[in-house]
């Protein structure tokens, strides 16, 4: 040391120990290297070290760089967590230029932190000596650091080197190892530190090279002779790790002819790093061998003898290939998306010139467009890496625009030196054009013959630390041999999974399974290519064959909604989508205010989820209870929504309903319908005033899911879910089994209990306790004083409730383990059946959606072994007295309840719409079902508040106050048998699915009659509504799927038990009994006379037009009076549009006006001689009124009243007679087509 500091005496004290810190950094890490043939002291090696490092900091420099500290590599990687960079050539000017100008090029990134920092090292291909890996490596005593260099040279290897241009890229220590690492980017070229060796052997005469021309027609021959190569590189193929063997390919080429090489020497193997695309080299002692794994065709192998050699007239390579721009003729889409003159055509290497039409039409069955293929080109291309769109999956934006997808080669170490910044140049790489709607217009696909070239390493730190090993996405593509569109998708969905999903729903190490799984469910009708990748002809072959040779255009194209999005879709398209004056009858101009608001105050709109976006769409998410609305939901991470899911009525009378182990499934839909029901509080005065949203005082909506449980495709299925599918797939094969021996059978079954008692030991015991029951009935979900509470104190709390009435089968049980919703055993029916309740009350009540009549549960109570907890007791309420009721059961919020069977048997009977309407002996309380023809929200009462308003609003504040609904309910095996079903909505949860069209179980409703002997239903605080069948609003619109039955007047009359509500009735208009025409005030009814309301303090200015009449009709059979309202008026009288105009002006004047029939006249009571009054007794007693007319008809009462008494002439005699009753009817329609 005393010695090399004796150079160096006029320095001063730092610069000295700046000195003596260099000579101990190389003395310790560098010198034990050093080969001793070279016979240098440590001294000496110092100075060497010295005389480089001053003549990078530039010769007209003659301090030292005592700000640079000597930093061994082990210290570098330890010590260094952060990427920077390190030159001692730059000015700070020079750093500071620079970094202003790579982060002006992309603004999301910092340029690389500048460190001061010297790094001295050897130069191997692996990182310890006998190691080679075909990557470049620094090297010193105490570390090794990979690294990539722009060009590199086979002289260096083995060298000595200072290096001074470097980034630092410290990368994530890979797991389990816990070891700190990175790479290195040598920017500037390393500078030998010792001295050039004497000579070079190239291992072979170079004069004898020969050219791949002569190379080609030797391969033929076979021959065994060792030749030395040379020709310009046309591909080299990825670094390849096959069955522990690593090796890759070059294809030389001259002229019309190429000639591939394979380097599988272990030594050679760091070429891969020295040579480029469009480079003459030659490559001596290679031999000619046939190359087993792809089908004997002969290959230039290299031996060990082997030497690679830059060509002497060298190109430089980067000149001829970005000559021209990118001619495809044959695609017409070329000028449009063309990224730029920065896609070049490779000269030579047009390969893949396959000039047959490059688009196909196949059909994929699964959407009705077909999806196209289309070949890919190759092309060169050199662009700026501007982001990383998905380190993992390979994905990468060149240029802002043009994806680069390298996911089809093998995974780089250190990511490749592909950072945000990084200049690249790709050869043989694929031209994609809309591969994927989730990925760029334009997707450059790298295979094994392409190859990824870094011309600059990146400036900026972007924080992307690439793994460098395979991710489960890559894995994925090889298993299943994914194409370029299939894999963008399946990268775009596992983002989607990740973001929604993980971790609560989906381990992140599961996500790729996962969507592998939605890929295949997108993808079920594409044909599976089997075809396992040739690596061989995929890097070699001439006519150039991969998979990403052809590709689907924009397929599949399936977007993933999060249910965050399909709800703000719903919220918005509910109120986009609205016309209010579709919403109202034909009617509606004669409507008054009152009855104009009313219509508007509810609708609804349903669109299927295909009908949503213009692409296909994909629902993805976790099915759940919920306890606030006591419905079912389906989740992710953004949001929950809430469904309706109705029963499926598969392969005849089975009945499929929603079962426990559906919840926590995670599933996709590709079919349901988004349904969107609308509120609205109005003032409209009248139709006029609908285009003045400013009557509109307030509007929300309720949106929700409607589906099938055969809607839902099971993506991760919940461990209940598991045990049904799995108990399912026994039952099949024992019944398969069903020929053999019954002692082999029974031996197979005691096998399993012996299988299912060694699964009972992995999983942890948990006593608990259960009981078996069959539900009977259940009532709606309500707020209820409840009866039982656990709490005293909150024993008068208005609470959500219900009760279930069930069969208990059988005694509680005990077990060990929890048997959720495992095959019943026998000792768990062993036992009395016993009736009793059950009580839901509060979180308790998110069971109700999955409780179906008729169905076989498992109550279970986890953490106990009392099995008293389930006993239900009967209800003392005061003072000891016992009420006369079943025992009773109080859920509690930990218990589960699992469904045993799914399909329902003894179901009570439920009553038809036709029963109910017509049997006599009805009971008051009814059950029965029908489909839903019409829903009118009922006027609430003003003045009177809902008596449970302060709860329901606490609970959810969009609630409808005192919502009260009417339904007509129709029966859907007898057409005109329709019932009106008064629903109280306003003490409970919001019902869905209240559309027309849907099909209703109703359990328990009140049956009354009107005093017009109408029969209709109400709701009462122990009824239930349930969805069956879906409804949608477009079908069901005004009613019957089947046009009412044909009826003659005289049996409709006599009635039977089969009387009809609704019918169609043709005959003959006797008479027309009285016409009434009137103006009418819209706000308060009353007449309109004059442009002012009559009534003195009404200040209205807006009047509606009401018409009313009362005909005879005749048809051979009987006769009936019918009722025409405004909206039929004009059609029975005749009118053209013109003269019903006419006729509204004229009674304007007087506000009123009546005829009626008196005797054989029609007369009015007041200015018989007007000439208003004169025409309409003319044309009421007209031909053309009195004609053949074809109705359709509601009854208006149902049962008439007493017989009549009236006064008959005949001749000059009068009788008085007693007639039945007449019919009276209501005309809805008069058919047109009646003459
Ligand atoms: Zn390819
Ligand atoms: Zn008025």
């Amino acid at each position: 040391m005393e010695e090399f500091l004796e150079h160096f005496k006029e320095r001063t004290r730092s610069e000295q120990r700046w000195l003596s810190d260099v000579f101990e950094g190389v003395r310790r890490q560098l010198y034990p290297l050093i080969s001793s043939s070279m016979g240098l002291t440590v001294e000496q090696l110092t100075l060497a070290v010295l005389s480089k490092v001053q003549r990078a900091v530039g010769s007209e420099v003659t301090s030292l760089p005592v700000s640079y500290r000597l930093l061994s590599l082990s210290e570098l990687t330890h010590q260094q967590h952060t990427a920077c960079c390190s030159s001692l050539s730059w000015s700070s000017a020079h750093y500071r230029e620079q970094a202003r100008k790579a982060e002006r090029a992309l603004p999301d990134y910092k340029a690389l932190p500048r460190d001061n920092i010297l790094l001295i090292g050897y130069l191997c291909d692996g990182p310890a000596a006998g190691v080679s890996d075909g990557v470049w490596w620094v090297r010193d005593a105490g570390g090794s650091v990979p690294c990539e260099m722009l060009k590199s040279s086979p002289l260096w290897l083995g060298r000595l080197m200072f290096f001074p241009t470097w980034n630092y890229i410290p990368q994530n220590a890979p797991a389990g190892g816990g070891k700190a690492a990175g790479y290195l980017e040598l920017i500037d070229p390393p500078v030998c530190v010792t001295p050039e060796p004497m000579t070079f052997d190239p291992g072979g005469s170079l004069t004898e090279a020969m050219g791949v021309k002569r190379a080609a027609e030797l391969l033929g021959q076979r021959c065994d002779v060792q030749v030395c190569v040379s020709g310009q590189v046309r591909a080299i193929s990825p670094l390849l790790l096959i069955s522990a063997r690593r090796f890759f390919c070059l294809i030389l080429s001259e002229e019309d002819s190429s000639v591939p090489v394979l380097i599988t020497e272990v030594k050679h193997q760091y070429w891969r790093q020295t040579v480029c695309v469009g480079q003459y080299i030659c490559i001596s002692a290679v031999r000619v061998c046939s190359l087993r794994g792809w089908a004997e065709h002969s290959v230039l192998s290299v031996t060990a003898q082997s030497r690679l050699h830059p060509h002497v007239q060298l190109h430089e390579n980067t000149e001829d290939l970005e000559t021209q721009l990118m001619e495809t003729d044959s695609q017409t889409h070329t000028d449009s998306h063309s990224p730029e003159a920065r896609v070049t055509s490779h000269a030579p290497d047009t390969c893949m010139t396959s000039n047959s039409p490059d688009t196909h039409v196949t059909l994929a069955s699964c959407s009705a467009t077909p999806v196209r293929t289309k070949h890919s080109t190759l092309i060169s291309y050199k662009g700026l890496i501007t982001k990383v769109l998905n380190a993992e999956a390979g994905l990468y934006e060149i240029d802002g625009k043009v994806g680069l997808c390298l996911a089809y080669q093998p995974v780089q170490k250190c990511g490749g030196g592909l950072r945000p910044g990084t200049e690249i140049q790709l050869h043989n790489i694929h031209f994609l054009y809309r591969p994927s709607p989730f990925a760029p217009d334009v997707v450059l696909c790298a295979c094994l013959r392409s190859s990824v070239q870094v011309t600059a390493f990146s400036p900026l730190s972007s924080g992307f630390e690439t793994a460098g090993t395979q991710s489960s996405l890559q894995r994925h593509l090889l298993e299943k041999n994914l194409g370029a569109s299939q894999y963008l998708w399946l990268c775009y969905c596992q983002g989607v999974i990740k973001e929604r999903l993980c971790p609560r729903w989906v381990r992140e190490e599961r996500v790729c399974v996962v969507a592998g799984r939605l890929l295949d469910c997108v993808c079920d009708t594409e044909p599976k290519t089997n075809r396992k990748r040739d690596i061989y002809r995929e890097m070699l072959q001439e006519a150039h064959q991969c998979p990403v040779t052809t590709y689907y255009v924009s397929w599949p194209s399936v977007v993933l909604w999060s249910v965050r999005q399909l709800c703000d879709w719903m919220n918005g398209e509910v109120w986009a989508s609205l016309s209010l004056s579709s919403l109202l009858p034909p009617a509606a101009t004669h409507m008054t205010g009152v009855e104009l608001n009313a219509s508007l105050a509810w609708s609804a709109d349903t669109v299927s989820l295909t009908k949503a976006h213009s692409q296909p769409l994909l629902l993805v998410g976790v099915l759940e209870l919920s306890s606030v609305y006591g419905t079912l939901q389906l989740r992710d991470q953004t949001q929950t929504l809430n469904c309706l899911c109705v029963e499926t009525d598969q392969s005849g009378a089975r009945i499929t309903n929603i079962s426990t182990a559906w919840l926590g499934c995670l599933v996709c839909l590709r079919h349901c319908t988004l349904v969107m029901e609308r509120f609205m509080k109005t003032h409209f005065p009248s139709w006029k005033h609908l285009d003045q949203t400013s009557y509109i005082t307030h509007k929300h909506c309720r949106v929700y899911l409607q589906f099938c449980v055969s809607d839902l495709i099971i993506i991760s299925p919940s461990a209940a879910m598991s045990i049904s599918l799995m108990e399912k797939k026994r039952d099949q094969t024992d019944r398969r089994e069903d020929g053999e021996t019954s002692n082999r059978r029974e031996a197979v079954k005691r096998g399993r209990d012996d299988d299912d008692d060694a699964q009972s030991v992995k999983r942890p015991l948990t006593s608990c306790v259960s009981l078996i029951f069959r539900l009977q009935s259940k009532q709606g979900v309500m707020f209820r004083n409840s009866s039982v509470s656990n709490t005293r104190s909150h024993s008068h709390k208005l609470q959500l409730s219900f009760t279930a009435r069930v069969t208990s089968l059988g005694d509680v049980q005990c077990w060990n383990i929890d048997p959720k919703n495992r095959k019943m055993q026998e000792r768990e029916t062993d036992g009395q059946n016993t009736e009793m309740e059950m009580h839901f009350v509060d979180l308790c009540v998110r069971w109700f959606p999955i409780l179906h009549p008729g169905s076989l549960y498992r109550l279970i109570a986890l953490n106990t072994k009392d099995v008293s907890v389930l006993k239900a007791e009967s209800i003392s309420v005061r003072g000891g007295v016992k009420l006369l009721s079943n025992p009773t059961l109080l859920i509690n919020n930990q218990w589960k309840i699992n469904t045993l069977t799914d399909t329902q048997s003894d179901v009570p009977a439920v009553m038809t719409v036709s029963e109910v309407l017509h049997s006599s002996s009805a009971p008051e309380i009814v059950s029965f079902y029908g489909v839903i023809s019409q829903r009118i929200t009922l006027q609430e009462d003003t003045g009177t508040k809902p008596s449970v308003q302060s709860v329901t609003v606490a609970k959810d504040s969009s609630v409808e106050e005192g919502l009260k609904v009417r339904l007509t309910v129709q029966d859907p095996e007898a057409s005109g048998q329709m019932i009106q079903v008064y629903v109280d909505l306003s003490c409970g949860p919001y019902t869905p699915g209240l559309l027309p069209g849907a099909s209703l179980l109703l359990n328990d409703f009140q049956r009354k009659v009107s005093k017009a002997c109408n029969v209709y239903c109400r709701s009462l605080p122990i009824s239930c509504v349930t969805v069956t069948g879906l409804g949608s609003v477009g079908s069901g619109s005004g009613g019957s799927q089947s046009p009412p039955p044909m009826m003659l007047l005289g049996d409709w009359a006599s009635g039977g038990t089969q009387q009809c509500i609704v019918g169609q009735v043709k005959g003959h208009v006797v008479c027309v009994l009285s016409l009434r025409l009137q103006w009418m005030c819209s706000l308060c009814g009353s007449i309109f006379r004059q442009g002012s309301c009559s009534r003195s303090s009404c200040d209205s200015v807006s009047a509606v037009f009401q018409a009313e009449a009362k005909v005879v009709v005749e048809d051979g059979s009987g006769e009936a009076q019918v009722w025409f309202s405004s909206d039929t008026i004009c059609d029975l009288l005749l009118l053209d549009a013109g003269q019903w105009e006419g006729l509204q002006r004229h009674v304007r004047v007087k506000g009123y006006v009546r005829v009626y029939t008196r005797g054989h006249n029609m007369m009015c009571d007041e200015e018989a001689e007007d000439s208003l009054v004169q025409y309409l007794c003319c044309l009421c007693s007209s031909n053309t009124v009195c004609r053949l007319i074809s109705l359709t008809c509601r009854q208006r009462a149902q049962r008439t009243g007493k017989s009549q008494l009236r006064k008959v002439c005949r001749g000059l005699t009068e009788f008085i007679s007693k007639f039945p009753p007449a019919l009276q009817l209501h005309c809805l329609q008069i058919h047109t087509d009646s003459h």
